[in-house]
């Protein structure tokens, strides 16, 4: 028998149904990964099984307890379940170790040095022992999001919900978080996790739930999802978690090549014409006109560095380029054309310079 069963589950928002009619079966051991673009409810489902929400209609089963119903205690969904949240609410008057032993005192009645003794365990398996006198506002984001998996973990939880953690870390912090978690699954925890990291859903998950018009769109296996989605839908959203990367190692580079990869990428992403006439210009006047000429004789060291990307939460394309040799930010100005270009075409240019590697980061109007 599955451990969660969700049937026909619908939420209703005065201004938007984000669940029309989920279903899903959840196996006790499953990891699952929740994608999908933003607005597509995959917090709201979380939220639902956690009992945050009141679904409007719909059923959710856990082990064979209809959880939404009105007499199932909310207790004993605590009980069952842990949920981890990109805003994390600590108690900030109590420090991490009292915060990681409220509930199991307060819900679970645990006798308190139990709850001190088990809470130290797991604060030294998330690497945070030394920090469990701290309070919350001294932690780093990634370490309030390891203090976070401990408190759910405190409750003895038999599933793990995960609604963006890691997507808000830097990459170090990153790196710290995914340890954990992927420690978690290899210990046989059930988990959903809502994530836009391609890379970490592939490694820890043996199914991905693609979230689009209020319903679980497309399942399966995480290589069948992300390397052979059956629908169209599906496809075109795996392919904005794509990167292009590009890279200039000398002034002979196949520029029509490269034109033309920029061209099928934008493409690929069914992005409007116009806009890919402006990325193409940028390309033309920022990198080849400009920098190519410039990094001529750095190219040894460091090549022209060009990563094109849809933003997650917007949607827009945003390119990157890097490369090194002394300062020099070929979009500042008004004269230089390639700066009116760039001024006209982007919503957004930030240009910094550090240890000799200079970066250009341009944010595309959407369609401009
Ligand atoms: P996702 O996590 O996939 O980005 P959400 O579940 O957060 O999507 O939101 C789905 C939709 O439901 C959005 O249109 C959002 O505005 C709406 N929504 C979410 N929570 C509420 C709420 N508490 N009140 C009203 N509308 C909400
Ligand atoms: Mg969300």
């Amino acid at each position: 028998m599955s451990l969660i069963k969700i049937e026909h589950l619908r939420k209703e928002y005065p201004n938007a149904t984000p669940l029309k009619d989920v279903n899903a079966e959840i196996n006790a051991g499953d990891i699952i990964s929740v994608i999908g673009p933003s607005n597509s409810g995959k917090s709201t489902l979380l939220r639902c099984l956690y009992q945050l929400e009141k679904p409007t209609s719909g059923k959710v089963f856990f082990d064979g307890t209809e959880i939404t119903s009105p007499d199932c205690p909310i207790d004993f969904i605590r009980r069952k379940m842990g949920m981890v949240t990109q805003s994390i609410s600590f108690f900030h008057n109590l420090n991490i170790i009292e915060n990681v032993m409220t509930a199991p005192i307060n819900i679970l009645k645990m006798p308190k040095q139990k709850a001190y003794d088990e809470g130290m365990e797991l604060l030294k398996r998330v690497g945070l022992a030394e920090r469990a006198l701290n309070s919350p506002s001294e932690l780093t984001e990634g370490e309030k999001q390891r203090a976070a998996i401990a408190r759910a973990m405190a409750m003895k939880p038999e599933v793990l919900l995960f609604d963006e953690t890691i997507s808000s870390l830097n990459p170090a912090m990153v790196a710290e978080v995914v340890q954990v978690i992927r420690k978690l699954a290899s210990e046989g925890m059930t988990m959903l996790v809502v994530t836009h990291e391609m890379n970490f859903a592939r490694e820890i998950s043996n199914r991905v739930f693609y979230m689009d018009e209020g319903v679980i769109y497309e399942e399966g296996a995480p290589e069948q999802i992300f390397d052979n989605p059956g629908k169209e839908k599906t496809g075109a959203y795996i392919k904005r978690l794509n990167q292009l990367n590009l890279e200039i190692k000398n002034a002979g580079y196949d520029f029509a090549g490269f034109t033309s990869e920029l061209e099928r990428y934008a493409r690929d992403l069914l992005l409007p014409e116009k806009l890919i006439k402006n990325i193409r210009l940028v390309f033309e006047e920022i990198v080849s006109q400009n920098l190519v000429p410039y990094s001529e004789v750095y190219y040894n060291e460091y090549p022209i560095k060009i990563v094109a990307e849809m933003t997650d939460t917007d949607d827009r394309l945003r390119m990157n380029i890097n490369y090194s040799g002394m300062q020099y930010d070929p979009t500042e100005g008004t004269v230089d054309l390639s700066a009116v270009i760039v001024k006209n075409i982007a919503e957004n240019v930030n240009y910094t310079y550090e240890n000799g590697i200079n970066n250009i980061d341009i944010l595309f109007k959407k369609a401009a």
